[in-house]
């Protein structure tokens, strides 16, 4: 494999580097965020071993960039000094494959990337959301079902944007007012209601009752499935 590792601590780069060396892999070391994101977006890597705490550009920034800006669907190791659940669950939601708390052992290292070397790849488009037929796209703003294309005005496409990323989530009226109209004056008794119906006939509106996503749950809220 070329893996690419990206850490600044030269010692831990250079032992991992000499070890996957010997395990007849193809190794290129950064010990700058900066630059290590240049080589990772140009070049063709089968893996990336990726340190957080990086001088230049940290280690969530260097992943989510190359998932979402760069479209890079390299497997990424995550290594990092702390080992808490929340690091864990932010690195995996931005698109990192795996996780490795130090200190490791080369062996947990080994077996990891061997792991990662196995894994089919996926290819994430991370600035799109799917439920179902309908997909939403953050980077052109298009909304499509079934494959057509769905004309939404700006509040429509953020409001439909909130429910899918929290799909399956019932999501209340409170909840949407301050997340979608952010507590703008104008707002009135029953626009979530209105929004909602105007959603709901672009969406659900050409399809049959038993395929409507958009879904009320009496006294709770919306959403969408
Ligand atoms: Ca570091």
């Amino acid at each position: 494999m070329k893996i690419l590792i990206i850490e600044d601590e030269k010692k831990i780069a250079d032992s991992i580097k000499k070890g996957l060396q010997q395990e007849n892999h193809i190794v290129d070391v950064s010990y700058d965020g900066t630059a290590g994101f240049d080589l990772a977006s140009s070049e063709k890597y089968d893996l990336i071993i990726l340190d957080l705490m990086l001088p230049g550009m940290d280690g969530w920034t260097i992943c989510k960039n190359l998932r979402s800006e760069e479209k890079v669907d390299t497997p990424i190791l995550m290594l990092t000094a702390r080992g808490s659940v929340d690091d864990k669950v932010i690195g995996l939601n931005i698109g990192a494959d795996d996780y490795l708390p130090k200190p490791f052992s080369f062996e947990e290292l080994l077996a990891r990337v061997k792991a990662l070397g196995r894994r089919p790849k996926v290819i994430t488009d991370y600035s799109l959301i799917t439920v179902s037929d309908l997909t939403l796209n953050r980077d052109s703003y298009e909304v499509k079902r079934d494959g057509i294309t769905i004309e939404l005005s700006r509040k429509e496409f953020t409001l439909l944007e909130y429910l899918m990323k929290n799909q399956g989530k019932i999501i209340s009226k409170d909840e949407l007012i301050r997340n979608v109209w952010e507590y703008e004056a104008d707002i009135l008794p029953n626009t979530v209601e209105v929004y909602i119906g105007y959603l709901r006939k672009k969406i659900d509106g050409p399809f049959p009752k038993n395929k409507h996503l958009i879904k009320t749950v009496r006294g709770f809220g919306y959403k969408i499935v």
